[in-house]
């Protein structure tokens, strides 16, 4: 599935397209599980006779394809997402699946269709060359027997996948669908995160149904719809959040005046007025013209002895994506990687003067106020 936020740091395996893949720890147990499973269980019952070293290669060889194929599902995402102007991070592997990490959102509902599409699509080409592959061997080979275990993890993998509950690729195409029929992304992202609540509880019900009947398989049933339930929610906040935020512009929160440090001070000149006013970070003025923000992060990492010595010109973060203007909508800049990496920008007028500083705290103060005002309106039933 495209986009979701999971915990945890991966390992990095390798890189395809320019777009970096690794795994979580966790799916190394999901690896060695698959692994196990096929050796003692499926190959031996597939192929007669079958040597344990065979089993336990032919184990590794399934679970290595199966891997593959997940990849293969996200680079598909990744791919089409990148080629209609959506910045893909990386592809992570972890315990229930894979995700690639995408920067920003569609911007049209036929890019969203497209790259929600994508991934299904690869799925499917490779059930149909697995199926093949199965019909076209002799049963009771261990070809055969391989190729039927992909065919039918890929054709779970795809069912699964397509149910229209977001943030399944189904629940994206269901919601590139709603935004392109009602015009509206943000109406569109509730319904389909409706969907997939109900869903995900549907799913959690079974599973704990499954474990009252004495099925533990059940668990992770319960787990999987445990996971698409705080999945569907987190994206219905964020939609919300979309809400109450849309139509509001930078120069409307900005906090002013902004404190701007001249690019010509020491490290030690900019350390002293950071400790006077404690801020994060501070637009960079050359010849009175913002060039960028010094964090105080830079100075930190500085050793002590150089900070008489370097200028601040040297440590700015010039990334012009730090610099707005005061119409910029405040929704777009919260996707914005540079504003999430530095969590404040400037907002400057269109000679380059310093007009403010917009930071996270000042979204965060409005995003509150708006709130509360709006639970006074609709009190919760
Ligand atoms: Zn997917």
């Amino acid at each position: 599935m495209p986009g979701g936020d999971m915990v945890g740091r991966s390992i990095r395996i390798g890189t395809i397209a320019g777009i970096p893949f690794g795994v979580q720890p966790a799916w190394l147990f999901i690896f060695g599980l698959v692994t196990w499973i096929l050796a003692i269980g499926w190959f031996p019952d597939q192929v007669s006779g079958i040597s344990p070293e065979a089993a336990w290669g032919l184990g590794l060889a399934g679970a290595l394809l199966l891997f593959a194929g997940i990849v293969a599902h996200e680079y598909g995402h990744a791919i089409v997402a990148r080629r209609r102007g959506i910045e893909v991070e990386e592809i992570d592997l972890w315990l229930l699946g894979g995700v690639a990490r995408m920067r920003g959102h569609a911007r049209k509902p036929g890019d969203e269709l497209a790259y929600a599409a994508a991934g299904p699509a690869v799925t499917l080409v490779l059930a149909l060359i697995f199926s093949g592959i199965t019909l076209a061997l002799p049963s009771g080979s261990a070809g055969r027997a391989l190729a039927q275990y992909e065919a039918v993890t890929s054709i779970l993998i795809l069912a699964f996948n397509l149910l229209p509950a977001l943030p399944l690729d189904g629940g994206r195409v269901l919601r590139a669908a709603l935004w392109r029929i009602g015009g509206d992304p943000i109406k569109a992202t509730m319904r389909a995160a409706a969907l997939g609540r109900i869903f995900a509880i549907a799913l959690m019900g079974l599973g704990i149904a499954a474990v009252a009947l004495g099925s533990l398989g059940g668990l992770w049933i319960v787990l999987v719809g445990w996971f698409l339930l705080s999945a569907a929610t987190s994206e219905r906040i964020g939609a919300e959040a979309q809400a109450r935020m849309s139509g509001i512009h930078a120069a409307e929160l900005m906090t002013t005046p902004a404190v701007c440090l001249p690019a010509t001070a020491t490290a030690a000149e900019a350390a002293r007025v950071m400790l006077r006013e404690p801020h994060p970070a501070f637009p960079v003025l050359e010849n009175g013209r913002v060039v960028g923000m010094l964090s105080s992060g830079a100075i930190a990492n500085l050793a002590p002895a150089s900070r008489n010595e370097v200028l601040i010109a040297s440590l700015a973060d010039r990334d012009p994506h730090l610099l707005l203007d005061g119409e910029a909508e405040v929704t777009t800049l919260l996707e914005d990687p540079a504003f999430q990496r530095v969590q404040r920008a400037t907002v400057v007028d269109a000679d380059g003067h310093a007009l403010g500083v917009l930071s996270i705290t000042d979204v965060q103060r409005r995003f509150d106020a708006q709130r509360e005002v709006g639970e006074l309106a609709a009190p919760p039933t």
